[in-house]
């Protein structure tokens, strides 16, 4: 499913690529008792969840296949990927794409760096540590093509975190599940704030997928003020909408 699949969306993988998808799935669904890195268990739904579902991130942001066949240099960096969702997927699928995962335990970030190592991804690299302070360092503030989040937070907390690190010009993509209700009016004013243009909502449209499930991106356009994001948890615990 998943090579013909991906093939459909202009994603070819090759046999190495396709065993190193499902050797990061069994490394994933056998450590997820130790760690909580899904709480998926079926084998059959991870595979269309968690590897499909993060390689149609692409179906969004097209761009990552013109790195993979040019070499770009595109940088992308996924916030609180957890197990590496949509991060690992993405890197095997893209490998000409510079993949930063961020993660703040650190539990997940060592299953994190055992994948690497394993599966020998030379385009991957995990930190251990929160995008509240993370996004201030010089070094990864302003500074990515693309940034991902996946099951964080809500969009309001999710631009704080997720904007800071965007270039202008980059973007943000956010997987959500629809009907969105109130979400987007709500994260509108944050949104703005931090350099955002307006969302824009794509369902994947994929006979796999959750008819639900969607991604939703914002461009950003102008630099993140610097007092963005605020210190660590507050993001979440005070969304800037609701000041
Ligand atoms: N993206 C993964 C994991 C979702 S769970 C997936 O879709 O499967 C959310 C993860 O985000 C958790 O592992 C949590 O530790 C991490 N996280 C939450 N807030 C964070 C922050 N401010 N900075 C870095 N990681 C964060």
């Amino acid at each position: 499913m998943l090579r013909a699949r991906c093939a459909a969306l202009n994603v070819p993988l090759d046999l190495t690529q396709v065993r190193r998808l499902y050797a990061y799935l069994e490394l994933l669904l056998q450590q997820r008792g130790r760690v909580n890195l899904t709480g998926i268990r079926d084998p059959a739904q991870a595979e269309r969840l968690l590897l499909l579902e993060s390689i149609a991130t692409v179906l969004a942001v097209p761009n990552l296949r013109s790195a993979s066949r040019d070499d770009a240099g595109l940088r992308l960096l996924d916030v609180g990927t957890g197990g590496g969702i949509p991060g690992i997927p993405l890197a095997i699928a893209f490998p000409h794409v510079a993949v930063t995962l961020l993660e703040a335990t650190r539990k997940k970030v060592d299953f994190l760096q055992h994948v690497v190592q394993s599966l020998a991804l030379e385009n991957v690299a995990a930190l251990w540590g929160r995008a509240e302070d993370l996004a201030h360092v010089p070094e990864h503030r302003e500074h990515y093509d693309v940034v991902t989040v996946r099951g964080v937070s809500g969009l309001t907390t999710v631009a704080e975190l997720a904007l800071p690190f965007c270039k202008r010009g980059g973007l943000l993509a956010a997987y959500k599940s629809l009907p969105l209700d109130g979400e987007l009016q709500a994260a509108d004013h944050a949104i703005h704030a931090l350099g955002g243009r307006k969302p824009r909502v794509m369902p994947f449209n994929l006979p796999e997928l959750p008819a639900q499930h969607c991604l939703v991106t914002v461009e950003k356009s102008a630099v993140t003020p610097k007092q963005y994001p605020r210190r660590a948890g507050l993001p979440a615990r005070r969304p800037l909408a609701q000041r």
